[in-house]
C-alpha cells in the first residue's frame, strides 16, 4: 500500500503541479496524517496553505479552516474549486439562502474544506451543526491571533479551543502562522494543546531579500528616482495613512508612473480593481496602507518600499516579505524619519488599549526603532526578534554592505563620556537632555538642574546635539544602553546595561561605523 506521504507527494505533483515539497511542508503534512496535533511557523509565502489542503484531501472527513481573513476566503475557495477540490466558506458576506445551500452541501458530504471566520464559532446554531458533520482536521490559520501577546489578537480565537473539545470525533488540530515570537508560540501550543516537539519551524531567513534603512531622505525624490531606475518591475509602497497614500499616488501618477492605490477608504470595487490590475501586471506600482496584502498572491514583486515606519517588526516583516516570493533577488527599503516614531507613539498613547497592552505595543515599536539604528545585519536583527537562531550575516543588506565598505572606528572614548554622563545624571533622563548636557547647552532646564556643574558637562562639545543623539541611538541599538519608562516622565529614560559598564571599566572597546553616510547632507558625519 502506498504510504500516506507518498500519496501526498503525488497530489502535490499531479494536482498542484509542483515537483517537491518546500521546507517544512513535508514534516507538517506527515505529522497531520499521523494524527498528531501540529504547529507550523513558516514565513509569508512559505507555502502554508498546502500544509492543510493536502491532508484535507487525504483524510476521510471534513477539514475546517479558521481564518480571520474574510476577504481572502473567496479567493482561496475559488482557487481550490478550480483545481476541482470541493471547498466552500461561511462568513458574514454570505446571505441566508446561500448559507442554507452551503450547509446542505456540507451535510451531504460533498465538501472537503470549509473556511470559517472565528466569530462563527460563537454562534449556537453553528456549534450544533458541527456536532452533525464528520470533522477530521481543524486548521487554525493566522494562529498568532490566539495570543494576547501577538500583534493581532482576536478574542473570538479563544473559543476555538472549546469548539474543538466539543467536536464529537476528536479531530486532528493544526495551526499555522508566519509570525510568532517565543511567547506567542507557547500560547498557541498551550491553548490548542500542541506538543512542543510537534512544532515545525522553517527558517525565517529570506535570503533573496536585501534590506535597507535609509535615514532622512527626501522621500518623494528618492521614490521617483527609484521607480525610474526600475520602471518595468512590480513594487509596493506602503504608507501609514490613507491620506499619504492618496497624495503619493496622485504625485506619482502625475509624474507618469504606472501606479495604483489601495486602502480601506476605497470602495470594495475600487480595491478589487487595483488589486487585480497589480496582480496581472497592468500596474507596476501600488501605493497602499497595510490593508493591502492580506492574501495578495503575487510572486514577482521586486521591491517593497516603506514610506513610513511600521508599528512593529511583525508588520514590517510581513509587508516587506511580500517581495520576492518567487525566490528572485528583491529589495526592501524602509525610509526612516523621526517624526514617524512620534506619530506611532502618539497613536499608542491615544488608543483605547489598557496600560499593559500599551506597554507591550511601545516595546514592539521600540524594537522597530532599534532596527532603524542598528549597525548589525538587518536580516539577522529581524530573525533574532523572532527568537529564531541566527546564522551568518546576510552579506547583502545595507548594514552588511556598509560593514564591508567602511572601516570601523574606535568610539570607545566618546562612548565612555556618554555613559559616565548618563550615570552622573543618575540614569533619570531621556535622550535629548543627555545630549544637551554633553554638548554644554545653556538651556534653562540644564541650568535649573545644575547640570552645568557636572564634570561631564560639555565634554562632547565638539559634536552637535544631533550627533550626540545619533551616537546614543546607535549605542542603544547595539545594546550598550537601554530605555525604560517611569511614572515621573512621559519620555523614555535611559540607563546603562552591563555592556556599558564594561566599557566604563575599560574592559570593552566600542567600534562603530562612521555614524552618517556621506549621502546624507543634513546630518554631517561624526568627526573622528
Ligand atoms: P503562505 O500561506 O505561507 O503565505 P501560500 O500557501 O500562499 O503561502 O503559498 C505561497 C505560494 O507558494 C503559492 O503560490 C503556492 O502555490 C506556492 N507553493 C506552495 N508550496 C509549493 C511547493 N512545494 N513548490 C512550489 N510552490 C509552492
Ligand atoms: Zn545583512
Amino acid at each position: 500500500m502506498m504510504k500516506l506521504i507518498e500519496k501526498a507527494e503525488r497530489l502535490l505533483q499531479d494536482l498542484y503541479g509542483y515537483p517537491t515539497f518546500r521546507n517544512g511542508q513535508e514534516q507538517m503534512i506527515t505529522q497531520i496524517l499521523e494524527g498528531q496535533p501540529s504547529l507550523g511557523i513558516m514565513p509569508t509565502g512559505g507555502g502554508k496553505s498546502l500544509c492543510y489542503q493536502i491532508p484535507a484531501l487525504l483524510l476521510d472527513g471534513i477539514t475546517l479552516v479558521i481564518s480571520p481573513l474574510i476577504s481572502l476566503m473567496k479567493d482561496q475557495v475559488d482557487a481550490l474549486n478550480q483545481l476541482g477540490i470541493p471547498a466552500t466558506y461561511l462568513n458574514s458576506t454570505v446571505d441566508y439562502y446561500e448559507m442554507e445551500q452551503r450547509m446542505r452541501e456540507i451535510y451531504s458530504g460533498k465538501i472537503k474544506l470549509v473556511y470559517l471566520a472565528p466569530e462563527r464559532l460563537e454562534m449556537e446554531s453553528f456549534a450544533q451543526m458541527l456536532q452533525k458533520i464528520p470533522v477530521s482536521l481543524v486548521t487554525v490559520d493566522e494562529a498568532h491571533c490566539i495570543s494576547q501577546w501577538g500583534h493581532d489578537f482576536r478574542p473570538s480565537y479563544l473559543s476555538i479551543g472549546t469548539m474543538i473539545q466539543q467536536l464529537p470525533n476528536a479531530p486532528i488540530v493544526s495551526a499555522l502562522t508566519a509570525t510568532a515570537t517565543a511567547q506567542v508560540r507557547q500560547d498557541i501550543q498551550d491553548i490548542l494543546q500542541i506538543p512542543v516537539e510537534n512544532t515545525v519551524l522553517t527558517s525565517f531567513q529570506r535570503s533573496n531579500l536585501r534590506f535597507s534603512v535609509l535615514h532622512d531622505q527626501d522621500k518623494i525624490s528618492f521614490i521617483e528616482s527609484y521607480l525610474k531606475r526600475y520602471p518595468k518591475q512590480s513594487g509596493i509602497i506602503y504608507c501609514s495613512t490613507r491620506k499619504e497614500v492618496d497624495a503619493l499616488y496622485q504625485h506619482l501618477g502625475e509624474c507618469g508612473f504606472s501606479v495604483g492605490r489601495y486602502h480601506a477608504g476605497m470602495t470594495e470595487g475600487q480595491r478589487a480593481q487595483s488589486q487585480e490590475a497589480f496582480s496581472y501586471d497592468r500596474l507596476s506600482v501600488i501605493v497602499a496602507t497595510n490593508a493591502f496584502g492580506m492574501g495578495i498572491n503575487k510572486h514577482n514583486v521586486r521591491y517593497v518600499l516603506h514610506y513610513n515606519l511600521p508599528k512593529n517588526i511583525e508588520n514590517y516583516y510581513q509587508e516587506a516579505g511580500r517581495a520576492g516570493r518567487d525566490g528572485e533577488e528583491s529589495e526592501c527599503i524602509l525610509l526612516y524619519q523621526g517624526q514617524d516614531v512620534r506619530t506611532q507613539r502618539f497613536l499608542i498613547d491615544q488608543s483605547e488599549m489598557n496600560d499593559e497592552r500599551k506597554k507591550l505595543e511601545s516595546s514592539k515599536l521600540h524594537a522597530m526603532y532599534q532596527y532603524c539604528f542598528t549597525q548589525s545585519c538587518l536580516q539577522n536583527t529581524i530573525i533574532q526578534y523572532f527568537d529564531d537562531p541566527v546564522e551568518e550575516p546576510c552579506g547583502k543588506c545595507h548594514n552588511c554592505l556598509a560593514q564591508m565598505e567602511t572601516s570601523l572606528q574606535d568610539f570607545t572614548e566618546e562612548a565612555q563620556k556618554l555613559f559616565s554622563c548618563i550615570r552622573r545624571m543618575k540614569e533619570r533622563f531621556g535622550l535629548s537632555m543627555i545630549a544637551k548636557v554633553l554638548k554644554g547647552s545653556k538651556s534653562k532646564r540644564v541650568l535649573d538642574l545644575s547640570f552645568n556643574r557636572l564634570p561631564t558637562y560639555g565634554i562632547l562639545r565638539d559634536y552637535t546635539e544631533k550627533e550626540i543623539q545619533l551616537l546614543a541611538l546607535t549605542l542603544q541599538a547595539e545594546g550598550y544602553i537601554k530605555t525604560y519608562s517611569s511614572a515621573t516622565s512621559s519620555l523614555p529614560l535611559i540607563k546603562l546595561t552591563e555592556k556599558a559598564v564594561q566599557v566604563l571599566k575599560g574592559e570593552l572597546n566600542v567600534y562603530l561605523r562612521p555614524l552618517r553616510d556621506s549621502a546624507k547632507p543634513e546630518w554631517q558625519q561624526l568627526r573622528t
